[in-house]
């Protein structure tokens, strides 16, 4: 592997090749469940080199069919499902695309904007911004998470009810193939019937079919308004009941609808102390609406307390507050966004990241709330997420007292099996946003269908028939 290890130095320089130190950035996962060992860190610069790292390796790999040698692409590595990192194998090269991370082009009559894959998402919006225009794809990783890795899982975030996933978002792509091709997909057309979509087999992939290097995206114009409410609800049906009168009252300006439960909000007020959180001590859950308008902010204010005044009328609403202004809009949503890091702060739980159709979601929670409650008394569920969308983070603690690292290994795989069964019943899906990674190959083989398995399966082959790009990731080859 030395003689790989050299020309991959001479392809992006010696510097951009780590085999010693502290690799830790790269090699271990977000959450820290698991960390691997890399043959070597390469950090290319441009899709060029990108495509000579491929190759080169792609052609040891024909050398040397034993050596176990692959490829694990890395953006920010704040991915949920550990589908960044390298197994323990030490035979995988970690390809990190953090140097190509330049805005190419922004092209205002077309409302697109082409970025390089290891653009920083907030750089991206805050680029977006500067041109007068919105890129709406939001999430809480987005300091650090980069437009590649967000293409690569098909991130969500708050804002899919009315924009979509990342793959809505995007209308072109180039691609390094596993072979060290280079596909010119740049288009920012919005039409092109022109035979297999191509860019949405790579994107949602993550990092199995080819490695995104740069990326044409859609622009929006800017909103005149976006107001923040806060509201608690009595009970899931009523948050249900909430979307449905918020989709009729604000239509497309509604743009988050956020739902947090009870005791995630208590770990929220207990853990970040100088947070206020408002109004759920004495309901089930609180819901955050936020409303983009483009007419102005008097007009969003006036649609957003008509829908609050007709929700509580109809009794799915016991009391709400409108944010003032940016700083308390800003609050708000840090509350919601501080859930994760509250629940890490009480200890490790199992996580899941489900959705069902919204219709569902009532029967869901209730009946798989009642389950587990039977099967683990005293068991607390951090309930929230992005209910406008069907998708929740659906996460299962232990019963207070109770070590967590115990309870994780006892528990596991019975409340794995029993939430994705309900998930399965109530005809939803075993990973929402998050991707499969490596996390949840062993569930997919179990809830997805033959038929799907084995054309995902198919085309892997068929693309990448030396299983070089992260493999074992997504779908195994066998
Ligand atoms: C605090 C926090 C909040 C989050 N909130 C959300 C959320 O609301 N919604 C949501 O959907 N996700 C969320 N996530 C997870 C989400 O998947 C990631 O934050 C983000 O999309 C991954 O980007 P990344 O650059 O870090 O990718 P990485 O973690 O580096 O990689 C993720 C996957 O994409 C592949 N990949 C990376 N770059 C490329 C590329 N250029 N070409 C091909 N494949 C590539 C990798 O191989 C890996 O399989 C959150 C994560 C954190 C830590």
């Amino acid at each position: 592997m030395q003689n790989l290890l050299s020309e991959l130095k001479a392809i992006v320089g010696s510097a951009h090749v780590l085999t010693e130190g502290d690799l830790s950035a790269w090699t271990q996962d977000w959450r820290k469940r698991t960390s691997g060992k890399a043959l070597a860190v390469v950090r290319p610069a441009c899709t060029d080199e990108v495509a000579r790292v491929v190759k080169a390796c792609a052609e040891f790999l024909t050398q040397h069919p034993d050596s176990g040698l692959s490829v694990v692409p890395q953006g920010g590595n704040t991915g949920l499902v550990v589908g960044s990192t390298p197994d323990e194998s030490g035979r995988q090269i970690v390809l990190s695309l953090q140097r190509l991370n330049a805005v190419r082009n922004i092209d205002a009559a077309n409302l697109t904007m082409t970025v390089e894959a290891g653009c920083i998402l907030q750089t991206v919006q805050e680029q977006a911004q500067a041109a007068g225009f919105w890129f709406p794809l939001s999430l809480a990783a987005e300091g650090s998470c980069t437009i590649g890795g967000n293409l690569g899982t098909n991130a969500g975030g708050t804002q899919v009810l009315r924009f979509g996933n990342t793959r809505d978002l995007c209308l072109g792509l180039e691609v390094v193939t596993p072979q060290g091709e280079v596909w010119q997909g740049l288009s920012g057309l919005r039409k092109d019937n022109t035979g297999y979509d191509l860019k949405n087999l790579y994107i949602g992939a993550e990092g199995t079919l080819g490695i995104i290097t740069a990326a044409t995206l859609k622009l929006y114009p800017s909103p005149k308004a976006q107001l923040t409410a806060w509201a608690a609800v009595p009970s899931m049906e009523a948050a249900v009941r909430l979307l449905g009168m918020a989709h009729q009252h604000l239509g497309a300006s509604l743009t988050g609808f956020e739902l947090m439960g009870q005791f995630a909000l208590s770990l929220v007020a207990k853990h970040f102390s100088n947070l206020r959180v408002p109004l759920y001590r004495s309901n089930a859950f609180c819901v955050l609406l936020e409303n983009a308008d483009a007419e102005s902010e008097a007009h969003a204010r006036a649609q957003l307390e008509g829908l609050l005044e007709a929700a509580l009328e109809a009794g799915c609403v016991t009391d709400a507050v409108v944010a003032e202004n940016l700083t308390q809009a800003q609050s708000l949503w840090q509350i919601r966004e501080s859930i994760p890091l509250a629940q890490a702060q009480e200890g490790l739980n199992i996580k899941h990241d489900i959705s069902v159709p919204v219709s569902a979601m009532a029967a869901f929670v209730a009946g798989t709330d009642a389950l587990l409650a039977q099967a683990i008394p005293h068991v607390r569920l951090v309930n929230f997420g992005h209910l406008g969308d069907g998708n929740l983070h659906y996460n299962v603690q232990a019963p207070e007292g109770q070590d967590a690292a115990v309870f994780l290994r006892e528990q596991e795989v019975h409340v794995n099996r029993i939430v994705f069964d309900a998930v399965q019943a109530h005809g939803g899906s075993i990973s929402a946003e998050h991707g499969v990674g490596s996390l949840k190959v062993d569930h997919l083989t179990h809830y997805k269908s033959p038929v799907a398995l084995h054309t995902m399966r198919a085309i892997k082959q068929a693309l990448d028939p030396q299983n070089l790009l992260n493999p074992g990731r997504v779908v195994r080859a066998h």
